[in-house]
């Protein structure tokens, strides 16, 4: 019951253990007044309130918020944290057009284990990622549906920045699907990204990099329905076709804990989705609703290249909500479309048209979702403009933290003539000012750390490994449990 308010709490309290009329001393010295009877007080707190009474409003069995939520409406980067059984969802990219409010679409999936995934990351994504409080360093599974650049944009960002910026001791793992032949399947694509960046990826190698170049490419048969191409940790993740225009795209369906959740990416209704959404807790698909001379007026294109799109690539609005029925799952959710307030009645209505079940957008950007066995609750996560990033996060379980020697210097990849014409700082510098300036690396070979020696070291950045460890010992307290009923 932890969701109720303050004020419900109370009277909870307050009916179950009325207190002691005692005088505390850290009140002022006013003389208490007589109390109100118990049931005028009863009548008071209680009146208009559900109380298990009856049921408020329309919301479906088991829409309500999860234990653990600070604010109903709101998601607070960096203030909550997940239940050890518990799933949150959060939308960082919500639409196939790029828009200051819309990035390309991201899906980020959080478990109570500490453990996170990302489905598509589109252009522009990773700045809502930031916002959300997310170290890039920990970014490190990236589930891509198809090729479209909507949505992996991202991708050559995470990969260079996460690497620098702490992915050290472990590769960026890229998960998606072959082509109709090799040169369009996953692994050509980060093949060619590669090459794009070897410029960036050369002149980084004069900082600290271990792994943070690496990618480990799993590229999976498309046409492989149903199979499995993750599991560890009792997380397991499958694929499927899906018919969008070209083969390779692929739908995902994650499974941990009793939860799953289902990200179509794109593509037209399938019998496939059907097939092996069954069951989803939360099932998640893209969408466009009919207004097409209105909506490509908006996206700025000719109608019958908006009409021609969808209906070659995508799921209407009618189609989603007829997917929706026919899968049932506890929560039904559509994201990859405009949020437009013109448009959202119309896909609200097309959608409602078969489904009847619990709907939200998954949009605009931030849209969060907690999800437990008995509860799924959908908020505004709050993204700040101008986020204070969370600090890289190191894995403390060695004892140390080992910062890897940069392969490089700036001597082996840059001409002395241009470092010579550099102006010398004494002539910027006032007068009096000299800063310890840092132009060479500082240590020979690895730095290691022990953390008895900066255990601070440990706060910030070992937050995610604290939790881990909270996990575990979570689980051990289970397992000591059922050890003790048997
Ligand atoms: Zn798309
Ligand atoms: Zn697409």
């Amino acid at each position: 019951m932890a969701w109720l308010n303050g004020f419900t709490r109370s009277v909870h309290n307050y009916l179950s253990s009325p207190p002691t009329h005692r005088k505390d001393p850290t009140m002022s010295d006013q003389e208490p007044k007589e109390p109100s009877s118990p049931e005028e007080i009863e009548a008071a707190l209680t009146g208009g309130v559900p109380m298990g009474r009856w049921k408020e409003g329309l919301l479906f069995e088991g829409i309500a918020p999860t234990p653990g939520l600070l604010s109903a409406a709101n998601w607070f980067p960096k203030t909550e944290q997940l239940g050890p059984d518990e799933m949150r969802i959060i939308f960082m990219g919500t639409s196939p057009s790029i828009r200051p409010g819309q990035m390309n679409t991201s899906v980020f999936v959080q478990l109570g284990n500490g453990d996170n995934f990302i489905f598509d990351i589109g252009e522009g994504a990773i700045a809502n990622y930031v916002a959300g409080g997310f170290a890039l360093n920990e970014l490190d599974k990236v589930f891509i549906t198809h090729l479209h650049v909507d949505h992996f944009g991202s991708l050559p960002y995470l990969y260079m920045f996460g690497g620098w910026s702490g992915r050290w001791h472990k590769p960026l793992r890229v998960f998606g699907p072959s082509g109709r032949t090799a040169e369009y399947g996953t692994e050509a694509m980060i093949d060619g990204m590669k090459k794009m960046l070897g410029w960036h990826m050369d002149a980084f190698s004069v900082f600290p990099v271990g792994q943070g170049h690496d990618i480990e490419v799993n590229e999976f048969d498309f046409r492989d329905d149903g199979g499995l191409i993750y599991e560890e940790d009792g997380v397991r993740v499958i694929h499927w076709q899906r018919s969008h225009a070209k083969d390779g795209a692929s739908a995902y369906r994650l499974d941990w804990n009793g939860l799953s959740v289902v990200w179509t990416g794109d593509g037209r209704p399938n019998r496939r989705d059907i097939e092996f959404a069954e069951g989803v807790d939360v099932y998640i698909t893209e969408t466009q609703a009919e207004l097409m001379s209105i909506s490509s007026g908006v996206a700025g294109v000719p109608p019958f290249l908006g009409r021609y799109t969808v209906d070659t690539h995508h799921t209407p609005g009618y189609a989603a909500g007829y997917m929706a029925n026919q899968i049932q799952p506890r929560l039904f959710m559509v994201t990859h479309m405009d949020f437009d307030p013109y448009l959202n009645e119309e896909t609200t209505v097309e959608i409602r048209h078969h489904w009847k079940g619990p709907f939200h957008f998954g949009a605009p950007d931030g849209i969060v979702v907690n999800v437990t066995k008995d509860d799924i609750w959908v908020r505004q996560g709050i993204l700040p403009d101008y986020p204070n990033s969370r600090s890289p996060q190191f894995d403390f379980d060695s004892g140390q933290l080992v910062v890897p020697h940069p392969p490089t210097t700036r001597a082996e990849i840059q001409d002395q003539g241009i470092r010579d014409s550099e102006i010398p700082p004494s002539e910027y510098y006032p007068e009096g000012y000299h800063p310890e300036l840092l132009e060479e690396w500082p240590v020979e070979g690895d730095l290691v750390v022990p953390i008895e020696v900066a255990p601070e070291l440990t706060e910030g950045m070992g937050e995610n490994w604290r939790h881990r460890k909270a996990y575990e010992r979570h689980i051990a307290e289970l397992g000591a449990d059922s050890k003790a009923e048997d």
